[in-house]
């Protein structure tokens, strides 16, 4: 299966492989929360299949795909973090050059996906780079990343790059809305900044009534009516980069509102919010939180973040 957002580079690899140009190492690059791994794993699918379709697709019948799909593919090998770790591991990447020492069994080419690529650390990547240097016969590498300037250059530079965009508006709903849904599918898509699968996932736990509760807590926070003390408390344990993202969306809705006269917010919050602030003081709020956004991942004291969160809507200057 294929999503309708990932046709385009779909295409492009189709049409590279069916000219034999198929670079030996393609790096997908595209953010989280869209469904790249499913892509990726459709592309190498589609490249071991000993009968594909006309478009390319794998045929989901042959013994190539049969394999593939009880996860025994003796042509393929699937790299990615291992339980309770937070980086792909040099030992992973020398069972990766061992199999690319093996001889291929039934399908035309061998394929290896890697992911999260930027997850590697440095010895593993230093050890893929010699697979990347000197390419195995009939063989791609496939690596996944939302990151790519955290990789190594030189893993970057042996590489051909594929993008994959995200997502038209239009084209995410459209396929949001065809999903069984608890919440609105703007609202979800609004609260994912645009990644349908991220959107799919908000859907399923509780992450909408929490939005909600936060984006009440701020309107009451700049109508001057919250405690930075106990509103801070209350979100201080909550995810750091979530709470941005969701005011990152929620500042977006207003300066859309500016712009176009007839978008409208749904949200009484935002509303109100729009009544409160002009342009220039949203476009302030927007550059202090990006600065914030840098600390986010860092340890630091979280009461602290929260606050300045707060205090980044209430100043004027
Ligand atoms: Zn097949």
């Amino acid at each position: 299966m294929i999503y309708p957002w990932h046709t385009h580079a779909w295409q492009n690899v189709q049409q590279a492989k069916t000219n034999d140009h198929l670079h030996h190492a393609l790096l997908f690059n595209g953010e989280e929360g869209c469904g790249n791994e499913t892509f990726i794993q459709a592309v190498a699918k589609s490249l071991l299949c000993l009968k594909p379709l006309a478009d390319g697709a794998a045929c989901g019948h042959c013994r190539s795909c049969q394999v593939f799909m009880s996860d025994a593919h003796p042509d393929f090998m699937s790299i990615t973090l291992l339980e309770d770790k937070q980086s792909i591991l040099i030992e992973q990447i020398r069972e990766l050059n061992y199999f690319l020492g093996l001889s291929r069994s039934y399908s035309l080419r061998r394929v290896v996906v890697i992911y999260p690529a930027e997850r590697m650390n440095v010895n593993a990547a230093n050890s893929l780079l010699k697979s990347l240097e000197e390419p195995s016969a009939d063989t791609h590498i496939l690596l996944l990343t939302a990151h790519s300037a955290l990789l190594l250059p030189t893993i970057r530079s042996r590489c051909q790059r594929v993008r994959l965009p995200l997502p038209a508006p239009a084209a995410a709903l459209d396929w949001l809305t065809q999903q069984p849904l608890q919440h609105a599918a703007a609202q979800l898509l609004q609260s994912a900044n645009g990644r349908p699968l991220a959107a799919l996932a908000l859907d399923t736990t509780d992450a909408m009534s929490q939005r909600q509760q936060w984006l009440e807590h701020l309107t009451q926070y700049v109508q001057g009516q919250g405690s930075i003390t106990s509103t801070s408390a209350h979100w201080e344990k909550f995810d750091k980069v979530q709470l941005l993202d969701w005011q990152f969306a929620w500042i977006l809705a207003l300066l859309k509102q500016d712009i176009e006269q007839n978008s409208v917010v749904q949200e009484v919050e935002l509303q109100t919010l729009q009544h409160l602030l002009d342009k220039k003081r949203i476009l302030h709020i927007y550059a202090r939180l990006m600065e914030l956004k840098k600390l986010a991942t860092h340890p630091l004291n979280a009461r602290l973040l929260l606050e300045s969160m707060l205090t980044s809507w209430n100043s004027t200057r």
